[in-house]
């Protein structure tokens, strides 16, 4: 998520960017040197041309494919400006490696290979239309030369595209890496408790949107504080890791989520269910925690059991991720009440 927002603003900024050195050229390039008038239609063109798209991108919703179409509208303005002032020995072709590296930060390797190829197909036709289009340079440059400048400059294209898939591949994985971290829970291996309460967020308006309840667990283990007391801090490791893996699997799959939400407390939530499904869910996870056993190295075999507090709303119940949460615990500290290892209802 972080990453597509970086990746989002570079869009936006390259986007910005291009209009404003567009435009700026188009004022100052006449003051400078004398050109052919068509310089100054087609820089005007391409300023609001490249006005329109920053405007889009900054008005509407961040979308995969925006750098494709921001490299597409850039190649287009680049394109005619190039044709007509010498082809492939055109200042503005030195600016085609960098098409494939912008795609590769911003984008992903396919959209960085699409670009890369698009540009070497252009420096193609680029050469072999020599002589079709006029010249507003009026540089004379021999055949050999502008067949050597083509070649290399598809090889500096391709070579910027290779690096730039390398590139996105190496930042894409670690990206993945640290938004994975981010999201887990060190001990046990489920999601964090940051994780939960924005799966939670997002299950909320997803159940309000779609009318079906959701509901949410809140799972603490009895008298843990005893087993850290009497065998030591890294057995009551042991146990939660333990505990974690039971409560996982029974937890259906990846409409739902089981997480750690502090200490010995655990968090699950469960999308389109009915409170009484809930409550068998509920129920299989205490019952698995009680019948397993957590075998220690000096052949000790410790029992554990665990309280679960369930709420269960609709869509027109529910509120607030706090409420939802609030409600489980107070079930939760109800079933302590009464005695522990049991499930209670909101
Ligand atoms: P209750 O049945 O009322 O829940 O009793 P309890 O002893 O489980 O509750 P209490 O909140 O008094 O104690 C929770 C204990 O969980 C205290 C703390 O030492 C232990 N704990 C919290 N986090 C960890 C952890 O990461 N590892 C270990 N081993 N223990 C932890
Ligand atoms: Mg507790
Ligand atoms: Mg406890």
């Amino acid at each position: 998520m972080f990453i597509e927002k970086v990746r989002h603003e570079i869009t936006l900024k390259s986007a910005f960017l291009i209009f404003f050195i567009t435009s700026l050229a188009t004022v100052i390039r006449p003051m400078m040197i004398e050109q052919d008038h068509v310089f100054t239609y087609l820089g005007i063109a391409n300023s609001v041309t490249m006005g329109c798209i920053f405007v889009f991108f900054k008005y509407s919703k961040p979308k995969a494919w925006y750098p494709l179409l921001l490299v597409y509208v850039g190649l287009l303005i680049l394109a005619p400006i190039t044709f007509v002032s010498g082809g492939v020995n055109s200042q503005f072709a030195s600016l085609f490696p960098l098409i494939p590296i912008f795609m590769a930060l911003v984008s992903n390797g396919k959209y960085t290979w699409l670009s890369g190829f698009t540009v070497i197909i252009l420096v193609i036709s680029l050469f072999v239309s020599i002589g079709v289009f006029p010249d507003f340079t009026y540089e004379s440059v021999p055949q050999s030369k502008t067949a050597s400048r083509a070649l290399w400059l598809s090889l500096a294209v391709l070579l910027a595209t290779k690096l730039g898939v390398e590139f996105n591949r190496i930042y894409g994985a670690l990206g993945n890496q640290i938004s994975k971290q981010a999201e887990t829970d060190l001990l046990t291996g489920l999601n964090n408790r940051r994780s939960v309460m924005s799966f939670l967020q997002s299950a909320i308006d997803q159940a309000k949107d779609e009318k079906s309840a959701l509901s949410v667990m809140m799972i603490d283990l009895d008298h843990f504080k005893t087993i850290n007391d009497s065998h030591g801090h890294l057995v009551g490791d042991i146990c939660l890791k333990q505990v974690a893996q039971l409560i996982k699997h029974n937890v259906r799959n990846s409409s739902d989520l089981a997480g750690r939400f502090g200490g010995e407390e655990f968090i699950v939530v469960i999308k389109s269910i009915n409170a009484q499904k809930a409550k068998d869910i509920a129920n299989k996870i205490r019952s698995s925690i009680e019948q397993s056993t957590i075998s220690l190295n000096n052949n000790v075999q410790l029992k554990i059991t665990a309280t679960i507090g369930v709420c269960t709303l609709n869509g027109e119940q529910l509120s607030s991720v706090e409420h939802c949460v609030d409600l489980a615990d107070k079930a939760l500290y109800q079933g302590k009440k009464e005695g522990r290892n049991r499930v209670i209802e909101s």
